[in-house]
Protein backbone atom coordinates (compact mmCIF):
# COMPACT_ATOMS: atom_id res chain seq x y z
CA UNK A 1 0.00 0.00 0.00
CA UNK A 2 1.11 3.37 -0.91
CA UNK A 3 1.52 6.70 1.26
CA UNK A 4 -1.05 8.22 -1.09
CA UNK A 5 -3.57 4.87 -0.36
CA UNK A 6 -3.18 5.44 3.31
CA UNK A 7 -3.45 8.96 3.33
CA UNK A 8 -6.99 8.52 1.51
CA UNK A 9 -7.93 5.74 3.76
CA UNK A 10 -6.91 7.57 6.88
CA UNK A 11 -9.08 11.20 5.01
CA UNK A 12 -11.89 8.92 4.76
CA UNK A 13 -11.71 7.56 8.07
CA UNK A 14 -11.13 10.75 9.90
CA UNK A 15 -14.08 12.55 8.17
CA UNK A 16 -16.89 10.04 9.40
CA UNK A 17 -14.89 9.83 12.84
CA UNK A 18 -15.40 13.68 13.20
CA UNK A 19 -18.77 14.15 11.57
CA UNK A 20 -20.08 10.93 14.68
CA UNK A 21 -18.45 13.10 17.06
CA UNK A 22 -19.77 16.20 16.04
CA UNK A 23 -23.77 14.41 15.97
CA UNK A 24 -23.34 13.24 19.43
CA UNK A 25 -21.89 16.49 20.87
CA UNK A 26 -24.38 18.72 18.49
CA UNK A 27 -26.57 17.06 16.51
CA UNK A 28 -27.12 18.09 12.57
CA UNK A 29 -25.05 21.50 13.12
CA UNK A 30 -22.35 19.68 15.48
CA UNK A 31 -21.94 17.26 12.86
CA UNK A 32 -21.70 19.72 10.37
CA UNK A 33 -19.37 21.84 12.09
CA UNK A 34 -17.18 19.03 12.72
CA UNK A 35 -16.69 18.00 9.10
CA UNK A 36 -15.71 21.36 7.43
CA UNK A 37 -13.64 22.01 10.39
CA UNK A 38 -11.94 18.96 9.59
CA UNK A 39 -11.72 19.43 5.92
CA UNK A 40 -10.32 22.91 6.94
CA UNK A 41 -7.61 21.50 9.09
CA UNK A 42 -6.57 19.48 5.86
CA UNK A 43 -6.94 22.03 3.38
CA UNK A 44 -4.94 24.12 5.59
CA UNK A 45 -2.08 22.05 6.46
CA UNK A 46 -1.97 20.54 2.60
CA UNK A 47 -1.45 24.74 1.97
CA UNK A 48 1.36 24.74 4.36
CA UNK A 49 3.24 22.14 2.88
CA UNK A 50 2.52 23.54 -0.52
CA UNK A 51 3.87 27.05 0.50
CA UNK A 52 6.89 25.61 1.59
CA UNK A 53 7.75 23.63 -1.35
CA UNK A 54 6.83 26.81 -3.31
CA UNK A 55 9.23 28.64 -1.10
CA UNK A 56 12.17 25.86 -1.73
CA UNK A 57 11.12 25.54 -5.19
CA UNK A 58 12.46 29.22 -5.44
CA UNK A 59 15.88 28.22 -4.58
CA UNK A 60 16.18 24.34 -4.22
CA UNK A 61 19.24 24.14 -1.61
CA UNK A 62 19.25 20.56 -1.26
CA UNK A 63 20.39 20.93 2.62
CA UNK A 64 17.53 23.78 2.67
CA UNK A 65 14.54 20.95 2.15
CA UNK A 66 11.93 20.77 3.85
CA UNK A 67 10.84 18.41 6.73
CA UNK A 68 7.36 16.53 6.55
CA UNK A 69 5.82 13.23 7.13
CA UNK A 70 3.70 10.85 5.17
CA UNK A 71 2.44 11.78 1.73
CA UNK A 72 4.48 14.87 1.94
CA UNK A 73 7.88 13.54 3.03
CA UNK A 74 7.33 11.28 0.24
CA UNK A 75 7.32 13.94 -2.28
CA UNK A 76 10.15 15.83 -0.71
CA UNK A 77 12.26 12.86 -0.39
CA UNK A 78 11.40 12.01 -4.30
CA UNK A 79 12.53 15.92 -5.02
CA UNK A 80 15.62 15.57 -3.05
CA UNK A 81 16.38 12.64 -5.23
CA UNK A 82 15.94 14.46 -8.37
CA UNK A 83 17.73 17.44 -7.12
CA UNK A 84 20.72 15.04 -6.50
CA UNK A 85 21.10 13.15 -9.78
CA UNK A 86 20.78 16.89 -11.70
CA UNK A 87 23.58 18.04 -9.28
CA UNK A 88 25.52 15.25 -10.23
CA UNK A 89 24.75 14.95 -14.05
CA UNK A 90 25.56 19.21 -13.73
CA UNK A 91 28.85 18.72 -12.15
CA UNK A 92 29.74 15.96 -14.52
CA UNK A 93 29.05 18.05 -17.56
CA UNK A 94 31.22 20.88 -16.09
CA UNK A 95 33.86 18.47 -15.76
CA UNK A 96 33.68 17.07 -19.23
CA UNK A 97 33.71 21.02 -20.47
CA UNK A 98 36.20 21.92 -18.17
CA UNK A 99 38.65 18.85 -19.89
CA UNK A 100 37.20 19.93 -23.54
CA UNK A 101 38.25 23.23 -22.65
CA UNK A 102 41.52 22.28 -21.26
CA UNK A 103 42.47 19.99 -24.27
CA UNK A 104 41.26 23.21 -26.71
CA UNK A 105 43.97 25.13 -24.60
CA UNK A 106 46.65 22.52 -25.60
CA UNK A 107 46.11 22.24 -29.24
CA UNK A 108 48.81 23.28 -31.24
CA UNK A 109 46.66 25.36 -33.55
CA UNK A 110 44.31 28.72 -32.89
CA UNK A 111 40.13 27.88 -32.71
CA UNK A 112 37.85 30.42 -32.94
CA UNK A 113 34.16 29.09 -33.23
CA UNK A 114 32.18 32.03 -35.25
CA UNK A 115 28.53 32.52 -35.60
CA UNK A 116 26.18 32.84 -38.57
CA UNK A 117 26.98 36.76 -38.04
CA UNK A 118 30.51 36.10 -37.84
CA UNK A 119 30.52 36.62 -34.27
CA UNK A 120 33.31 35.61 -31.79
CA UNK A 121 31.19 32.55 -29.97
CA UNK A 122 34.52 30.88 -28.61
CA UNK A 123 38.30 30.95 -28.92
CA UNK A 124 41.59 29.64 -27.53
CA UNK A 125 44.26 31.47 -25.97
CA UNK A 126 46.66 30.59 -29.31
CA UNK A 127 43.71 32.08 -31.62
CA UNK A 128 43.85 35.14 -29.44
CA UNK A 129 47.64 34.84 -29.68
CA UNK A 130 47.94 34.42 -33.60
CA UNK A 131 45.35 37.51 -34.62
CA UNK A 132 46.08 39.11 -32.15
CA UNK A 133 42.56 39.65 -30.14
CA UNK A 134 42.05 40.02 -25.93
CA UNK A 135 39.30 38.13 -24.09
CA UNK A 136 37.03 41.07 -23.98
CA UNK A 137 36.86 40.77 -27.93
CA UNK A 138 34.60 36.96 -27.71
CA UNK A 139 30.97 38.23 -28.98
CA UNK A 140 32.62 41.14 -30.96
CA UNK A 141 32.35 40.77 -34.58
CA UNK A 142 35.52 39.48 -36.07
CA UNK A 143 35.92 41.03 -39.50
CA UNK A 144 35.84 44.44 -37.27
CA UNK A 145 38.58 43.15 -35.05
CA UNK A 146 40.89 41.92 -37.74
CA UNK A 147 41.87 44.36 -40.06
CA UNK A 148 42.63 42.81 -43.87
CA UNK A 149 41.76 42.70 -47.09
CA UNK A 150 42.54 38.86 -47.53
CA UNK A 151 41.30 38.30 -44.32
CA UNK A 152 38.33 39.47 -44.83
CA UNK A 153 37.96 37.97 -48.43
CA UNK A 154 38.10 34.55 -46.63
CA UNK A 155 35.04 35.41 -44.07
CA UNK A 156 33.13 36.21 -46.75
CA UNK A 157 33.90 32.70 -48.76
CA UNK A 158 30.69 30.68 -49.11
CA UNK A 159 29.90 29.20 -45.62
CA UNK A 160 29.30 25.68 -46.94
CA UNK A 161 32.76 25.05 -48.09
CA UNK A 162 36.28 25.05 -46.63
CA UNK A 163 38.67 27.77 -47.29
CA UNK A 164 42.35 27.95 -46.59
CA UNK A 165 44.22 31.17 -46.80
CA UNK A 166 47.95 32.04 -46.10
CA UNK A 167 48.30 35.18 -44.00
CA UNK A 168 51.66 37.23 -42.84
CA UNK A 169 50.67 39.53 -39.88
CA UNK A 170 53.34 41.62 -38.18
CA UNK A 171 54.50 40.32 -34.31
CA UNK A 172 55.80 41.78 -31.26
CA UNK A 173 57.94 38.68 -30.67
CA UNK A 174 58.66 37.73 -34.60
CA UNK A 175 59.86 39.93 -37.52
CA UNK A 176 56.86 38.66 -39.35
CA UNK A 177 54.63 35.57 -39.02
CA UNK A 178 52.94 33.76 -41.32
CA UNK A 179 49.72 31.83 -40.45
CA UNK A 180 48.00 29.40 -42.35
CA UNK A 181 44.23 29.49 -42.21
CA UNK A 182 41.38 27.13 -42.26
CA UNK A 183 37.61 28.27 -42.62
CA UNK A 184 35.02 25.28 -42.11
CA UNK A 185 31.43 24.68 -41.56
CA UNK A 186 30.70 23.60 -38.14
CA UNK A 187 27.33 22.60 -36.58
CA UNK A 188 24.41 24.23 -38.21
CA UNK A 189 24.97 27.89 -38.77
CA UNK A 190 28.54 27.93 -37.36
CA UNK A 191 32.12 28.07 -38.96
CA UNK A 192 35.14 26.96 -37.45
CA UNK A 193 38.26 29.19 -38.07
CA UNK A 194 41.48 27.27 -36.93
CA UNK A 195 44.75 28.76 -37.60
CA UNK A 196 47.81 27.58 -37.75
CA UNK A 197 51.58 29.03 -37.28
CA UNK A 198 54.22 28.24 -39.88
CA UNK A 199 56.43 30.69 -40.07
CA UNK A 200 59.29 28.25 -39.10
CA UNK A 201 57.81 26.13 -41.87
CA UNK A 202 57.87 29.00 -43.97
CA UNK A 203 62.04 29.73 -42.99
CA UNK A 204 63.23 26.48 -43.52
CA UNK A 205 61.47 26.01 -47.03
CA UNK A 206 63.57 29.60 -47.75
CA UNK A 207 66.53 28.67 -46.57
CA UNK A 208 66.37 25.53 -48.15
CA UNK A 209 65.62 27.30 -51.57
CA UNK A 210 68.73 29.53 -50.73
CA UNK A 211 70.75 26.92 -49.80
CA UNK A 212 70.32 24.93 -53.10
CA UNK A 213 70.51 28.55 -54.97
CA UNK A 214 73.90 28.51 -53.12
CA UNK A 215 75.32 25.18 -53.86
CA UNK A 216 74.33 25.14 -57.37
CA UNK A 217 75.95 28.73 -57.70
CA UNK A 218 79.02 28.10 -56.19
CA UNK A 219 79.64 24.65 -58.14
CA UNK A 220 78.63 26.10 -61.80
CA UNK A 221 81.73 28.91 -61.18
CA UNK A 222 83.99 26.11 -61.37
CA UNK A 223 82.49 23.63 -63.72
CA UNK A 224 82.21 26.94 -66.48
CA UNK A 225 85.79 27.49 -65.70
CA UNK A 226 86.74 23.53 -66.66
CA UNK A 227 84.37 23.66 -69.33
CA UNK A 228 85.84 26.26 -70.86
CA UNK A 229 89.07 25.06 -70.70
CA UNK A 230 88.13 21.42 -72.15
CA UNK A 231 86.43 23.55 -75.27
CA UNK A 232 89.60 25.23 -75.60
CA UNK A 233 91.38 21.82 -76.06
CA UNK A 234 88.91 20.66 -78.39
CA UNK A 235 88.96 23.68 -80.29
CA UNK A 236 93.30 23.54 -80.13
CA UNK A 237 94.59 20.26 -80.31
CA UNK A 238 98.06 21.75 -81.10
CA UNK A 239 98.10 24.25 -77.86
CA UNK A 240 101.13 25.32 -77.00
CA UNK A 241 102.43 22.95 -74.07
CA UNK A 242 103.29 26.06 -71.64
CA UNK A 243 99.65 27.22 -72.48
CA UNK A 244 98.32 23.28 -72.03
CA UNK A 245 100.48 23.21 -68.28
CA UNK A 246 98.93 26.26 -67.52
CA UNK A 247 95.06 25.64 -68.21
CA UNK A 248 95.39 22.22 -66.98
CA UNK A 249 96.84 23.79 -63.15
CA UNK A 250 93.88 26.49 -63.04
CA UNK A 251 91.23 23.42 -63.79
CA UNK A 252 93.12 21.26 -61.16
CA UNK A 253 92.57 24.62 -58.78
CA UNK A 254 88.69 24.87 -59.80
CA UNK A 255 88.74 21.14 -59.36
CA UNK A 256 90.06 21.45 -55.76
CA UNK A 257 87.45 23.99 -55.14
CA UNK A 258 84.51 21.72 -56.06
CA UNK A 259 86.21 19.34 -53.70
CA UNK A 260 86.54 21.20 -51.04
CA UNK A 261 83.45 22.66 -51.21
CA UNK A 262 81.62 18.83 -50.91
CA UNK A 263 83.82 18.03 -48.31
CA UNK A 264 82.40 21.05 -46.44
CA UNK A 265 78.87 20.52 -47.74
CA UNK A 266 79.23 16.50 -46.17
CA UNK A 267 80.99 17.29 -42.98
CA UNK A 268 77.98 20.04 -42.33
CA UNK A 269 75.87 17.67 -43.74
CA UNK A 270 76.92 15.31 -40.59
CA UNK A 271 77.09 17.99 -37.99
CA UNK A 272 73.28 19.11 -38.72
CA UNK A 273 71.80 15.42 -38.58
CA UNK A 274 69.74 14.42 -35.82
CA UNK A 275 70.35 11.92 -33.65
CA UNK A 276 74.27 10.93 -34.82
CA UNK A 277 75.81 11.65 -31.84
CA UNK A 278 77.98 8.65 -30.50
CA UNK A 279 79.14 9.60 -27.24
CA UNK A 280 82.24 12.15 -26.81
CA UNK A 281 85.83 10.68 -25.57
CA UNK A 282 88.22 11.73 -24.00
CA UNK A 283 90.16 14.30 -25.90
CA UNK A 284 93.45 16.08 -25.26
CA UNK A 285 93.32 19.63 -26.12
CA UNK A 286 96.55 20.96 -25.97
CA UNK A 287 97.84 18.36 -28.24
CA UNK A 288 94.88 19.27 -31.12
CA UNK A 289 95.43 23.66 -30.52
CA UNK A 290 99.11 21.96 -31.17
CA UNK A 291 98.14 20.29 -34.03
CA UNK A 292 95.86 23.13 -35.62
CA UNK A 293 98.74 25.33 -35.03
CA UNK A 294 101.29 23.93 -37.12
CA UNK A 295 98.80 23.26 -39.69
CA UNK A 296 98.60 27.55 -38.93
CA UNK A 297 102.41 27.52 -40.25
CA UNK A 298 102.41 24.78 -42.81
CA UNK A 299 99.80 27.12 -44.52
CA UNK A 300 101.68 30.23 -44.17
CA UNK A 301 104.35 29.23 -45.71
CA UNK A 302 106.31 31.46 -43.10
CA UNK A 303 104.60 34.56 -44.84
CA UNK A 304 103.54 35.80 -41.55
CA UNK A 305 104.49 35.87 -37.35
CA UNK A 306 103.11 32.90 -35.46
CA UNK A 307 103.16 32.81 -32.21
CA UNK A 308 101.75 30.28 -29.70
CA UNK A 309 101.14 29.66 -25.97
CA UNK A 310 99.47 27.06 -25.38
CA UNK A 311 98.62 25.14 -22.07
CA UNK A 312 99.80 21.52 -21.46
CA UNK A 313 97.64 18.81 -20.62
CA UNK A 314 94.67 20.10 -21.02
CA UNK A 315 91.77 17.47 -21.47
CA UNK A 316 88.00 17.61 -22.41
CA UNK A 317 85.01 15.31 -23.15
CA UNK A 318 84.81 15.81 -27.00
CA UNK A 319 84.81 14.67 -30.97
CA UNK A 320 88.36 15.04 -31.99
CA UNK A 321 87.44 15.58 -35.98
CA UNK A 322 84.43 17.98 -35.43
CA UNK A 323 86.71 20.10 -32.98
CA UNK A 324 89.46 19.97 -35.50
CA UNK A 325 87.18 20.74 -38.38
CA UNK A 326 85.96 23.84 -35.67
CA UNK A 327 89.46 25.18 -34.49
CA UNK A 328 91.45 24.45 -38.04
CA UNK A 329 88.44 26.62 -39.76
CA UNK A 330 89.67 29.55 -37.15
CA UNK A 331 93.63 29.13 -37.80
CA UNK A 332 93.09 28.77 -41.47
CA UNK A 333 91.06 31.89 -41.96
CA UNK A 334 93.09 33.84 -39.67
CA UNK A 335 96.34 32.53 -42.08
CA UNK A 336 94.35 32.99 -45.40
CA UNK A 337 92.72 37.17 -44.66
CA UNK A 338 95.92 38.12 -42.81
CA UNK A 339 98.41 39.82 -45.46
CA UNK A 340 102.00 38.38 -45.89
CA UNK A 341 103.76 40.50 -42.80
CA UNK A 342 100.82 40.04 -40.22
CA UNK A 343 100.87 38.44 -36.54
CA UNK A 344 98.78 35.30 -35.77
CA UNK A 345 98.49 34.23 -32.28
CA UNK A 346 97.11 31.36 -30.87
CA UNK A 347 96.39 30.93 -27.43
CA UNK A 348 94.91 27.83 -25.32
CA UNK A 349 94.88 29.35 -21.90
CA UNK A 350 93.49 27.34 -18.65
CA UNK A 351 91.84 29.05 -15.73
CA UNK A 352 92.49 27.18 -12.63
CA UNK A 353 89.83 28.15 -10.63
CA UNK A 354 87.09 27.26 -12.66
CA UNK A 355 88.15 24.29 -14.40
CA UNK A 356 87.74 26.45 -17.47
CA UNK A 357 90.03 26.40 -20.95
CA UNK A 358 89.91 29.16 -23.53
CA UNK A 359 91.28 28.93 -27.16
CA UNK A 360 91.76 32.48 -28.91
CA UNK A 361 93.11 32.81 -32.54
CA UNK A 362 94.18 36.64 -32.95
CA UNK A 363 94.99 38.33 -36.03
CA UNK A 364 95.89 41.64 -37.53
CA UNK A 365 94.15 40.93 -40.37
CA UNK A 366 91.78 43.30 -42.13
CA UNK A 367 89.06 42.77 -39.24
CA UNK A 368 85.61 42.86 -39.51
CA UNK A 369 82.63 45.56 -40.27
CA UNK A 370 80.20 45.35 -37.02
CA UNK A 371 77.54 44.86 -39.39
CA UNK A 372 78.75 41.89 -40.84
CA UNK A 373 79.15 39.98 -37.15
CA UNK A 374 75.89 38.64 -36.65
CA UNK A 375 76.20 36.93 -40.19
CA UNK A 376 79.24 35.18 -40.11
CA UNK A 377 78.27 32.01 -38.85
CA UNK A 378 75.32 31.60 -41.71
CA UNK A 379 76.20 29.44 -44.43
CA UNK A 380 77.63 30.84 -47.37
CA UNK A 381 78.03 33.92 -45.97
CA UNK A 382 81.10 36.32 -46.86
CA UNK A 383 82.45 39.63 -46.22
CA UNK A 384 84.57 39.69 -49.42
CA UNK A 385 83.45 37.26 -51.88
CA UNK A 386 86.27 37.69 -53.79
CA UNK A 387 88.84 37.47 -51.36
CA UNK A 388 87.35 33.74 -49.76
CA UNK A 389 87.14 32.66 -53.14
CA UNK A 390 90.63 33.39 -54.46
CA UNK A 391 92.12 31.88 -51.03
CA UNK A 392 89.94 29.14 -51.32
CA UNK A 393 87.60 29.79 -48.93
CA UNK A 394 84.06 27.94 -49.61
CA UNK A 395 81.65 30.11 -47.22
CA UNK A 396 81.45 26.85 -45.05
CA UNK A 397 83.90 27.42 -42.93
CA UNK A 398 82.22 29.45 -39.93
CA UNK A 399 78.94 27.90 -40.18
CA UNK A 400 81.11 24.78 -39.70
CA UNK A 401 82.50 25.55 -36.53
CA UNK A 402 79.39 27.01 -35.09
CA UNK A 403 78.21 23.43 -35.41
CA UNK A 404 80.80 21.35 -34.29
CA UNK A 405 81.14 23.52 -31.15
CA UNK A 406 77.58 23.27 -30.50
CA UNK A 407 78.38 19.72 -30.15
CA UNK A 408 80.49 20.64 -27.14
CA UNK A 409 78.16 22.57 -25.47
CA UNK A 410 80.01 25.86 -26.55
CA UNK A 411 79.74 28.90 -29.17
CA UNK A 412 81.87 30.94 -31.25
CA UNK A 413 82.88 34.79 -29.80
CA UNK A 414 83.66 37.24 -32.21
CA UNK A 415 85.70 39.83 -31.39
CA UNK A 416 87.00 42.39 -34.59
CA UNK A 417 86.96 46.02 -35.47
CA UNK A 418 87.84 46.88 -39.08
CA UNK A 419 91.16 47.71 -39.81
CA UNK A 420 92.52 46.30 -36.41
CA UNK A 421 92.36 42.82 -37.08
CA UNK A 422 90.19 39.93 -34.80
CA UNK A 423 90.12 37.47 -32.63
CA UNK A 424 87.90 34.31 -32.13
CA UNK A 425 87.45 32.88 -29.50
CA UNK A 426 85.94 29.77 -28.11
CA UNK A 427 85.53 28.88 -23.80
CA UNK A 428 85.36 25.32 -22.54
CA UNK A 429 83.70 25.00 -19.55
CA UNK A 430 84.46 21.38 -18.22
CA UNK A 431 88.05 20.28 -18.15
CA UNK A 432 88.58 16.78 -17.17
CA UNK A 433 91.16 15.02 -15.35
CA UNK A 434 93.61 13.55 -17.92
CA UNK A 435 93.03 9.60 -18.25
CA UNK A 436 95.30 7.06 -16.92
CA UNK A 437 96.52 5.71 -20.37
CA UNK A 438 95.77 8.59 -22.78
CA UNK A 439 95.44 7.04 -26.63
CA UNK A 440 95.30 10.40 -28.34
P1 LIG B 1 85.29 31.38 -46.08
O1 LIG B 1 85.42 30.02 -46.64
O2 LIG B 1 84.77 32.38 -47.06
O3 LIG B 1 86.48 31.82 -45.35
P2 LIG B 1 84.04 31.28 -43.48
O4 LIG B 1 82.73 30.79 -43.10
O5 LIG B 1 85.23 30.61 -42.89
O6 LIG B 1 84.08 31.25 -45.06
O7 LIG B 1 84.13 32.81 -43.13
C1 LIG B 1 83.08 33.67 -43.48
C2 LIG B 1 83.58 35.05 -43.82
O8 LIG B 1 84.06 35.69 -42.65
C3 LIG B 1 84.74 35.03 -44.77
O9 LIG B 1 84.30 35.05 -46.10
C4 LIG B 1 85.45 36.31 -44.40
O10 LIG B 1 84.89 37.38 -45.14
C5 LIG B 1 85.15 36.52 -42.94
N1 LIG B 1 86.27 36.11 -42.07
C6 LIG B 1 86.43 34.95 -41.42
N2 LIG B 1 87.55 34.94 -40.68
C7 LIG B 1 88.12 36.14 -40.87
C8 LIG B 1 89.32 36.76 -40.37
N3 LIG B 1 90.15 36.12 -39.53
N4 LIG B 1 89.58 38.01 -40.77
C9 LIG B 1 88.77 38.67 -41.61
N5 LIG B 1 87.63 38.14 -42.12
C10 LIG B 1 87.31 36.90 -41.76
Amino acid sequence: MTTLHRHLILLLASLPAATLCGALLGGSNGALTALSLTLALWLIRHLIQIARLQHWLANPKLRHIPQSSGLWQDIYDTLLRQAKTRKKRKQKLTQTLQRFTRAAETLPDGIIILDPHKRIDWMNRLAADHLHLQDSDRGNILPNLVRHPEFHRLLQQPREHTHTLKLTLPHSKQPRRTLQLILTPFDENDQLLISQDISSAEQLDASRTAFVANVSHELRTPLTVINGFLETFADHPDLPAAQRREFTALMQQEGRRMLNLLNDLLTLARLEAPGSDSPAQPLNLSRLVETVAGEARNLSQNRHHIHTDIAPGLWINGYDSDLHSALGNLVSNAVRYTPAGGDIRIRLTHDNHAQQATFAVEDSGPGIAAEHLPHLTERFYRVDAGRSRNSGGTGLGLAISKHALARHHTRLEIDSRLHQGSTFSVRFATLIPPPDKPNT
